[in-house]
């Protein structure tokens, strides 16, 4: 495809990456990922009409999600980035959250919706929310492209989920182990997790 001299292509394959033994079943394809992420969008810019909503990304899980889901939105939206450390440099919890890089805009008499990657124990988004509703915004809503089956979404106010998984760990699409793995195209069960590799 071409605009005007310009030509735009899809991304190339990534085999190499993929020939990594850790990357395991595919649980969500680009496809699907971005076919819910445009039903997203349809329902924020109907939720938000008329306005101009600040989304603030979680880094730095969500930076990939933020990028498509901002383009899904046809609203004059803004951006900020918020970033937060609950994982060490493993596949669990360290059980405590730490603001690691602060937002540069005031929140005061702003419509904010959180940008996050994952849902899990919820640790993180009460940490957020809490520290994020006491800078005065007009509005504060969650949109997640994944929660955990077991998250209790209603007690933790997530109003906007992309889809509900199992508790395995899972990588790609912004998600990672240790740093790696954020840029596959594509949502996948981390192989420690389901050493049974080849997609569906
Ligand atoms: P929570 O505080 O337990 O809800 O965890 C939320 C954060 O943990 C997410 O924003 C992710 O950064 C990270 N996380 C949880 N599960 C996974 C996973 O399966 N893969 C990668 N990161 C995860």
């Amino acid at each position: 495809m071409t605009v005007g001299s310009v030509p735009v292509t899809e991304f190339p394959p990534q085999p190499d990456l993929e020939a990594d033994p850790h990357i395991g079943k595919v649980l969500l394809t680009e496809r699907q990922i971005i076919d819910r992420i445009n039903e997203l969008g349809r329902q924020l810019t109907a939720d938000y009409s008329g306005q101009a909503p600040l989304l603030v990304c979680v880094l730095r899980g969500a930076y990939v999600f933020l990028t498509d889901l901002a383009r899904a939105i046809d609203l004059p939206v803004e951006i900020d980035f918020i970033a937060v450390s609950s994982y060490g440099s493993s596949t669990r919890t360290s059980g405590v959250v730490r603001l690691v890089k602060d937002l540069d805009v005031d929140l005061n008499g702003r419509h904010v919706i959180l940008i996050e990657d994952i849902v899990d124990t919820g640790l993180t988004l009460r940490y957020l929310r809490r520290s994020l509703q006491a800078r005065g915004p007009l509005s504060l809503e969650v949109c997640a492209l994944l929660a955990r089956e077991s998250a209790d979404l209603e007690g933790l106010g997530v109003r906007y989920v992309g889809f509900t998984i199992p508790g395995d760990f899972v990588i790609g699409y912004g998600l990672d182990v240790d740093e790696r793995y954020r840029n596959l195209r594509y949502l996948a069960l981390y192989a420690e997790a389901d050493p049974t590799r080849g997609a569906d």
